[in-house]
């Protein structure tokens, strides 16, 4: 019988475009919930979808909560291809936190069941319109993914102007690309205490929806989407390479473990550096897509838009122009102080990096000399500034914080890289 200190789904309620479900947390858990109803928005009609598969959304967001706390959920229904991938996933997420998952940890189902099987060959994409993931979008251009845009994480659900901003553009990229888009809003990051989850794990994880949450959180709550759409790859655009050492909250894997019904998830262009993925799209803009438009800031205040002027921004404007293209065509906003506010922003330690985000400058660091010719000369100064200067200066923290756990499975060489990276060395 239900321990009572368990997650148990007390009820699943389902409606022609939506899901609510209803559970109780036992005494020890309550303090990582706001609520304890979860619910799920789409855009079609998911009426035909069963509810082992409406469960998926609700349990991809709170497995990690439940392994961490090594206590089991119970459910009614579940699927059968995700019943064998949530035991997967368990060891892989123990692969990247040994400290933080427990093996007393179960999902326990009264019936497992086997749901239907398709052999289609639509794909979607998780898609923000960064450029993660519009590289994704690029590379898989030929299958025509349907496009995923999710509100409730970087879109708060009560932003409803940036959500709309936000939608139009996604809808305008499907629209010039010849796909579709689908959208879902979900609580799926609020009705956690993320809080909570900090005081009791932060010194293991680097913040609970980066370090462990959202990449198996967004999959998951695409679900009922892919059920009813019959999707048979489902890409999650990565974020960081293999030379990015640090446990992460999507990652290979993780992400690939990862399946229910006919869908598989994908963790797609691992391989690819932030700058190599600017390369690919700026070659589609150059070669296909001349008013594409790029949004990467997430800054309060820039309405879905980009401000041009936080860290973020200024990154991904930097990269367009060492490949050649005026960032002032897709979606940003630049003129003649541009460089010089990089510089004094640098200068002034006004923006703090983090260990992967100083990765990400020195990568365009490396590219910026086989690519002088490219630069428009208006810039060549910045990039002359930006090849010599030295992006050690940063806040060590992650690195510093996860020693413990992650220095020790690094072989020397690694840890020579991240003592390096954090200027222990
Ligand atoms: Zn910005």
């Amino acid at each position: 019988m239900n321990s009572s200190n368990s997650i148990c789904i007390k009820e699943i309620v389902p409606n022609s475009k939506s899901v609510v479900i209803n559970f109780s947390a036992g005494p020890e858990l309550k303090r990582f919930f706001h609520q304890q109803s979860f619910f799920a928005e789409y855009d079609i009609n998911i009426e035909a979808v069963p509810k082992s598969i409406l469960v998926i959304p609700f349990l991809t967001n709170i497995l990690p909560v439940a392994w961490a706390n090594g206590i089991d959920i119970y459910v009614d229904e579940l699927d059968c291809e995700f019943n064998e991938a949530v035991i997967d996933l368990k060891m892989a997420f123990k692969g990247l936190y040994p400290k933080l998952i427990k093996s007393n940890s179960n999902i326990i189902a009264n019936r497992i069941v086997e749901n239907k099987k398709w052999t289609g060959e639509r794909t979607a994409q998780l898609f923000s319109g960064g450029l993660d993931s519009l590289a994704t979008l690029v590379r898989k251009i030929d299958e025509r993914p349907f496009l995923i845009t999710i509100c409730g994480a970087d879109v708060s659900l009560n932003d409803r102007e940036s959500w709309e901003i936000v939608q139009d553009y996604s809808k305008k990229i499907a629209e010039d690309t010849n796909t579709d888009v689908l959208f879902i809003k979900s609580n799926f990051k609020d009705f956690l205490n993320h809080s909570e989850l900090e005081v009791k794990f932060g010194s293991i994880v680097n913040g609970w929806w980066t370090g462990v949450q959202h990449g198996l959180g967004l999959c998951g709550l695409s679900a009922p989407l892919t059920f009813a759409k019959e999707i048979n790859a489902f890409y999650i655009a990565s974020s960081h390479t293999s030379n990015y050492k640090l446990p992460y909250g999507s990652h290979p894997s993780t992400d690939n473990k990862l399946r229910w019904g006919s869908t598989r998830i994908i963790h797609e262009a691992y391989e690819l550096t932030r700058q190599q993925k600017v390369r690919v799209i700026a070659n589609y803009i150059k070669s296909d897509y001349s008013s594409l438009q790029i949004r990467v800031c997430w800054r309060a205040g820039s309405n879905g838009g980009n401000c041009s002027q936080c860290e973020k921004c200024s990154r991904t404007i930097v990269g367009l122009l060492l490949e050649g293209i005026d960032p002032n065509g897709h979606g940003f906003r630049i003129d003649s102080h541009f460089p010089m506010h990089v510089r004094s922003q640098f200068e002034s330690n006004a923006w703090k990096l983090d260990e992967a985000v100083a990765f990400q400058w020195k990568d365009i660091q490396a590219r910026i000399p086989e690519n002088t010719n490219t630069i428009n000369e208006q810039y060549l100064e910045l990039f002359n500034w930006i090849q010599t200067y030295n992006f050690k200066d940063y806040q060590p923290g992650i690195l510093l914080k996860a020693g413990g756990t992650v220095a020790k499975i690094l072989p020397a060489k690694q840890k020579k890289f991240i003592k390096s990276l954090i200027g222990m060395e």
